[in-house]
């Protein structure tokens, strides 16, 4: 049950013709103190951190810390807080006990045997039970990065009372990376070798010319996605029929 409410339908289509940037200011004082968004601090994803940073830096960043991100991303992770001054970077892990028993189980490499389960302790399960503390959760994902991504809404109800912002809905990787340089932002260091799309090291490859950016992850499996983004019933129905408008790019 959601406690907090807004004209959800009104404002999709209002927010389809907005810049990032006015998304991003509504709902940090439309949920103020109440707000969250999540980051993997992979390519893009200075743009949305930089975008929150100009309003409020001081909103939670929540990291899903799975032990399994390559060293790069860690150092840029440190270079993009110091950078945007960002306050409260929170990292989520697994619960303790229960990653034990899987990584035991599965000889310590569930990633190999076992990735959908590996994803749900180490991503899902902790984002999960932390989002119980908010109302809304902002994240930086975009509708062309995959065909599952299309159907995205700027503003989706979910089960569990809260409520998902996509900022950069409208957003393509040209514009991120636009973006990026407008800004003098520095680019995750993998970039520059070929990975697009970086997640853990694991299951991360550098992504080949011609395929799309996120061939990389969970390369040569029908896995596209960690499960952070599906875990969960989009509702009403009938904005999940929908099919979000065509073409739109947005104008920064
Ligand atoms: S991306 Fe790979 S290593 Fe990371 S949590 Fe998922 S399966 Fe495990």
């Amino acid at each position: 049950m959601l406690a907090h409410k807004i004209e959800l339908k009104k404002l999709n289509a209002e927010f389809e013709s907005k810049k990032p940037q006015e998304i991003i200011a509504w709902a940090l004082g439309e949920f103020s103190g109440h707000i969250a968004m999540t980051s993997s601090f992979g390519p893009e994803s200075g743009v949305l951190l930089h975008m929150m940073s100009q309003v409020e830096p001081r909103t939670p960043v929540l990291f899903l810390e799975t032990g399994y991100h390559f060293p790069e991303t860690l150092a840029y992770r440190d270079q993009l807080v110091k950078l945007f001054g960002l306050k409260n970077v929170i990292d989520l892990r697994a619960d303790a006990a229960r990653k034990a028993k899987v990584v035991n189980d599965y000889a310590g490499v569930p990633y190999e045997k076992n990735p959908d389960l590996c994803c749900q302790i180490n991503k899902v399960e902790p984002l999960d039970e932390v989002l119980k503390n908010y109302e809304a959760w902002m994240s930086g994902i975009r509708r062309n990065q995959t065909d599952f991504r299309k159907a995205v809404r700027i503003i989706e109800e979910y089960e569990g009372g809260i409520y998902k912002i996509s900022p950069l809905a409208n957003f393509t990787s040209r514009d991120a990376w636009w973006y990026l340089k407008e800004h003098q932002i520095p680019q995750h260091p993998l970039y520059e070798k070929g990975y697009l799309s970086i997640g853990c090291w694991p299951c991360t490859k550098p992504v080949q010319t011609g395929d799309d950016e996120r061939s990389g992850r969970w390369a040569g499996m029908s896995k596209k996605e960690c499960g952070i983004h599906t875990f969960k019933e989009l509702k009403p129905k009938e904005e999940k029929e929908k099919e979000p408008p065509k073409d739109i790019s947005a104008n920064i």
